[in-house]
């Protein structure tokens, strides 16, 4: 016999403890799956970054994994039952829905998608060696980390030319590394960035490595000119990545509607295409990105279901 839960939640980041959170409070007993879609680990992106400064109610700041286990526990509080397991499997053509793991099957009256989105990486030993030792995926998380210093940016899209605009607040010096001569970031961003006096562009180079593990800081990135074949060494602080971020949304392929980049559509808050189907955080939302905007969505989620339910006894 397969249990029947009224709210299932996908994903452990800020999005899926706070869903959880509210829907246990609302009686509803929920069931959280940790485990990430994409073979990340529970918690989501905030396992990866040090100290967390702009999470509302935080004065002196908290480091990303502490803040996910006080989530957690938050959730559990209330009665949250919690697998540490991936989801392989939903299916979605009928209520309730069915939801997989390598182990289980349970049915869902309603679900909360919140499996969050991964930053891409180049895929360096050194850059994985140094992540969060002056490696970042997140200038809105560790910017203030480097007044005074100088940093590179690599990357030539929106994303890119706005860490870049948003780390000239504290860093002396940002340079732009981009692996074309052509940015494809929009106008007004490029804009913004040429004029900037503390932005410099290096131009058709690739990062080979990034210097020193063995310190356990950045202290310069080997780059390749990737037209002329040179390699140099750029002295710098910090590297941030900017090259774009993929939802953890495969496993809804065919299932929900997903947009050209893969992000869950949701309309009128959390819904999906599907009713009774809710997606909360970065698997819909490339634009703020944030811990305190992810878990507003999984809160707006948990609403959302709690209504979807109480509509179907009506
Ligand atoms: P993006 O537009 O996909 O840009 C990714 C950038 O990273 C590209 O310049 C790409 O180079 C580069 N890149 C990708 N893989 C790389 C690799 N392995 N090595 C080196 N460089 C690599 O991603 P995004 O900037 O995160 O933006 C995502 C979406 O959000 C876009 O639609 C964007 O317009 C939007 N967004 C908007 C705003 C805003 O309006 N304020 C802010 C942020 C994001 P190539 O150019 O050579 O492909």
């Amino acid at each position: 016999m397969q249990t029947t839960y009224s709210v299932v939640i996908i994903g452990s980041g800020p999005a899926g403890y706070t869903a959880a959170v509210y829907a246990a409070r609302a009686n509803l007993k929920p069931l959280l799956f940790e485990g990430l879609v994409k073979g990340g680990q529970p918690g989501g992106q905030l396992m990866l970054t040090t100290d967390v400064e702009n999470y509302p109610g935080f004065p002196q700041g908290i480091l990303g994994p502490e803040m996910m286990d006080l989530f957690r526990k938050q959730a559990e509080r209330f009665g949250t039952e919690i697998v540490r397991d991936d989801v392989t499997e939903v299916d979605l053509s009928k209520r309730p829905f069915r939801v997989k793991t390598g182990e289980r099957e349970v049915l869902a009256q309603s679900l909360i998608i919140s499996t969050g989105a991964s930053a891409n990486w180049l895929g360096l030993p050194s850059e994985k060696a140094l992540q969060g030792h002056g490696v970042s995926a997140c200038a809105t998380c560790d910017g203030f980390f480097f007044k005074g210093k100088e940093v590179l940016v690599i990357g030539g899209g929106d994303s890119a030319l706005e860490e870049a605009n948003f780390l000239t607040k504290f860093a002396t010096k940002v340079t732009l590394v981009h692996r074309r001569s052509e940015l494809r970031a929009s106008k007004i961003m490029q804009d913004r960035a040429k004029n900037n006096p503390k932005i410099d562009f290096i131009w058709d180079s690739a990062v080979e490595s990034i210097k020193d593990p063995s310190q356990k800081k950045v202290t310069a990135a080997v780059l390749k000119n990737l037209k002329t074949g040179a390699v140099s060494e750029k002295k710098c602080d910090g590297i941030f990545m900017a090259i774009g971020h993929t939802p953890n949304s495969d496993l809804f392929k065919g299932k929900l509607e997903l947009d050209p980049k893969g992000y869950i559509k949701v309309h009128d808050g959390t819904l999906t295409n599907v009713p009774g189907v809710f997606a909360a955080g970065d698997v819909q939302d490339f634009k703020y990105r944030q811990a305190v905007t992810a878990a507003g969505s999984g809160c707006m989620a948990a609403l959302d279901a709690e209504r979807f339910l109480e509509n179907q006894h009506a």
